[in-house]
């Protein structure tokens, strides 16, 4: 059989951008590929799939970079990055929106809301499109349109079954279904490389959005308002809270309103009547203006952070929050905070069997966050991050896979609960020799370990 070339722009050890070529958005756990391929077109996809089984290769697929635990590069092998394949197009006639699997965030919502649309998809305009809605995709719209990939039509993808060739599918709910069912919450990585996602899209013009921050003093207060809050309000209104360490001396509760400023304002009444808020900011705008907003252009700046998650499905205790409030008062740098986004709504109208994203039932996400500044500081923090997030487990469900860490042992269920086992059908049938591997993918049904 003929050998396969690479093909796109080829990146290797030697060249002067190979750093900034191998280099994700989290600086700890470094990797150092052999070779990174940025894909231009559908071929340079299907050729990289080739080259690595003709040549034995490990590889990874990567798209925005910001995967926590850094599985979307590899030490030694083939990294297959298909960011620079990142055309928008949007059909307003048929409300929906093709788009290549390179796209960031940030060139998504600014193309669709050139056509006053957009889709409900995550805060950070750096983040990869594609990464977030293989996970699931949550964000200020979550609660009114659902997930990113409740939005998601269908896609293009490249696989190999290890017989022959690669080659380029298409799955949506009618075709290859099984594979459009794992890629809603259990595609990143596992069984293809997607090279196109096509969306439903939604109208869109103004929004109102908030700010109120608190002080420590109002801690467990503003806490236990919001949680009682956020799941109830109106579906229209998706929220989050960030309760910082107790050095920063915030918490800060922000969220997105799709109806008019006066009756956000009425809305919030039961936050803003809580403690003493020390900022109370609600304004109606353009919805672009939203999501500038709620970005952090910081999140693109490749940085020391270790990450964890799960789920609530019921509102804390007294106890619980008090086991933040003690967490948040000894962190190991000031650079700590415990996040939450209000879920419901849309996200919990579908099954959790009726895609791979399994946790619909939850009330709340919650992210357990630490940055730190020099490479001898990491151990403390991955520290703290695991002993928060244990102290928290009786009251909390399973992680977001999209927030992976490689310290949870039983991650196959935390990430995928109930659904793990039709994953693995799946993925045996998509990719029975386990050429998608990475240190916590899916396992193929027979190989279980
Ligand atoms: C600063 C920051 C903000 C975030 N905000 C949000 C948020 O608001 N909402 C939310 O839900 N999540 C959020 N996340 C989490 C985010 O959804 C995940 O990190 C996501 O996996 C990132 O995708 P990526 O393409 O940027 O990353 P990458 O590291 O490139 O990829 C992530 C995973 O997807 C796989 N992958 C990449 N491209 C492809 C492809 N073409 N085909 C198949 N698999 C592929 C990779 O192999 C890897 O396993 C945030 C993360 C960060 C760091």
């Amino acid at each position: 059989m003929e050998k396969t070339n690479l093909t796109g722009r080829i990146v290797t050890p030697g060249d002067a951008d190979y750093e900034q070529a191998r280099t994700n958005n989290t600086l700890n756990n470094p990797k150092f590929p052999k070779i990174i391929v940025f894909c231009q077109k559908k071929r340079d996809v299907l050729n990289a799939l080739n080259w690595v089984k003709e040549n034995n290769m490990p590889f990874r697929v990567r798209s925005g970079r910001h995967n926590y635990e850094n599985y979307s590069l590899v030490d030694g092998g083939l990294v297959i990055d298909v960011s620079e394949m990142n055309t928008v197009s949007v059909d307003c006639k048929n409300m929906t929106a093709k788009i290549q699997a390179g796209a960031d965030l940030g060139k998504v919502y600014n193309i669709l809301w050139e056509n006053g649309t957009t889709i409900p998809a995550g805060t950070e305009s750096s983040v990869g499109l594609v990464g977030l809605t293989l996970g699931g995709g949550i964000g200020m719209l979550s609660r009114l349109y659902g997930l990113t990939c409740d939005n998601l039509l269908e896609i293009e993808i490249v696989v190999s079954n290890g017989h022959g060739k690669a080659k380029l599918i298409k799955a949506n709910k009618n075709k290859n279904s099984d594979l459009f069912w794992v890629c809603c919450g259990g595609g990143g990585g596992n069984f293809g490389i997607v090279t196109s996602l096509k969306f439903k899209v939604h109208p869109i013009s103004t929004v109102s959005i908030f700010s109120i921050i608190w002080e420590w003093e109002d801690f467990e207060a503003a806490f236990d308002a919001w949680q009682n809050w956020a799941i109830n309000t109106d579906i229209k209104l998706t929220s989050e809270i960030e309760l910082k360490s107790r050095e920063v001396n915030q918490i800060i509760a922000q969220g997105e309103f799709v109806g008019p400023v006066t009756k956000l304002k009425e809305l919030l009444r039961p936050l803003t009547e809580t403690g003493s808020p020390i900022k109370v900011m609600v304004r109606e705008v353009p919805y672009i203006e939203a999501v500038h907003f709620f970005d952090e252009p910081s999140g693109n700046v490749p940085a020391y952070k270790k990450r964890s998650g799960s789920f609530l499905n019921k509102t804390f205790p007294k106890r619980a929050i008090l086991i933040m409030k003690s967490f948040l008062e000894n962190t190991p740098n000031g650079k700590s905070s415990i996040w939450h986004q209000s879920l419901g709504g849309a996200v919990r109208r579908i099954r959790p069997d009726e895609t791979a994203y399994y946790y619909r039932d939850a009330i709340i996400a919650q992210e357990y966050l630490a940055n730190w500044s020099t490479p001898d500081e990491e151990r403390k923090n991955n520290q703290w991050v695991e002993d928060l997030r244990n102290a928290l487990l009786r009251y909390t469900t399973g992680d977001y896979v999209n927030w992976p860490d490689r310290f949870i042992r039983n991650w196959p269920t935390a990430y995928y609960g109930g659904n793990l086992n039709r994953l693995r059908v799946v993925k045996r049938e998509y990719d029975p020799f386990n050429l998608f591997k990475f240190p916590q993918s899916i396992p193929p049904f027979i190989s279980w370990f």
